[in-house]
């Protein structure tokens, strides 16, 4: 499931490939990929248009164009976006946007991730994006307003992808995190020390921005067509030992959930 660094990792691939260019056409092959519009209309809302640039919020890619709409990806189970020559499209291709240079955006293999047309101006009221909490990079958020944001009762990952406390950490994300800052996923936020919410703090920062560096996970794809190159330290490696202890990595559920951890490094 794409999270923030997969799709920040789509983000700096896209981004490159499409701004300043003008869209040629959009063929909405798949329509209930796109939510707002139907095929038709939404080929009309964005033909020659130009691509102002390419943003983020939360699990969404937001790709502004000229004359005020954004065109919104919404990442949720599993979803594709590609930068190509040229396109045969299959079964699995969901939307193609053809740009004025001969190359293709394709978008593919979605698993509930879907396309919006918005108008840019109203993009902060649209339901799924009033909802988020900040983003977890977001150098406004300090220590004391992270510890504000995940402050409640219950277990510190289902805190960490509440997407209205914090926006764009998943399970993965969040089991990783909690093995940097050395904290058990089951463990209850209330009992966290002054120092632990500090370590926390900075593990989200670090681990997250690690992901982005490694492209994300390994079997995310980028706009280039590469795999992550991130290797997850607890997540799905049950059973295995530790990489810095030795010791057999556990296994559990929690928040309905898989779970990952170390029984010797995280507390
Ligand atoms: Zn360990």
């Amino acid at each position: 499931m794409p999270e923030l660094p997969e799709v920040e990792t789509a983000r700096l691939t896209l981004g490159p490939l499409v701004t300043g260019r003008r869209i040629e056409r959009l063929d909405v092959r798949r329509p209930e990929a796109m939510r707002s519009h139907t095929p038709a209309e939404a080929a009309r809302v964005v033909a020659g248009r130009h691509v102002f640039g390419v943003d983020r919020r939360g699990k969404t890619l937001l790709v502004h164009l000229s004359g005020g709409w954004t065109l919104a990806f919404h990442y949720a189970l599993w979803g594709v976006v590609l930068v190509r020559g040229a396109v045969v499209p299959d079964a699995s291709t969901a939307a193609l946007l053809a740009l004025d240079d001969g190359k293709v955006v394709e978008f593919r293999e979605l698993q509930l991730s879907n396309l919006n047309l918005y108008r840019t101006a109203a993009l902060a009221s649209m339901p799924a994006l009033a909802s988020l909490g900040p983003d977890p990079l977001d150098p406004s958020l300090t220590l004391a307003r992270f510890r504000e944001r995940l402050s409640g009762r219950g277990a510190i990952r289902n805190m960490l992808t509440d997407q209205s406390r914090l926006a764009g950490i998943g399970n993965l994300w969040a089991l990783e995190v909690l093995f940097a800052a050395g904290l058990r996923p089951g463990r209850a936020v209330q009992t966290l020390s002054e120092e632990q919410w500090k370590r926390l703090h900075q593990a989200t920062r670090s681990v997250l921005r690690r992901g982005i560096r490694a492209g994300g996970e390994p079997e995310f794809i980028d706009a280039t067509g590469r795999r992550g190159r991130f290797r997850p330290a607890v997540y799905g490696r049950g059973g295995q030992p530790c990489r810095v202890c030795g010791t057999r990595i556990a296994t559990g559920r929690v928040g309905g959930r898989p779970a990952f951890w170390c029984p010797k490094c995280q507390r």
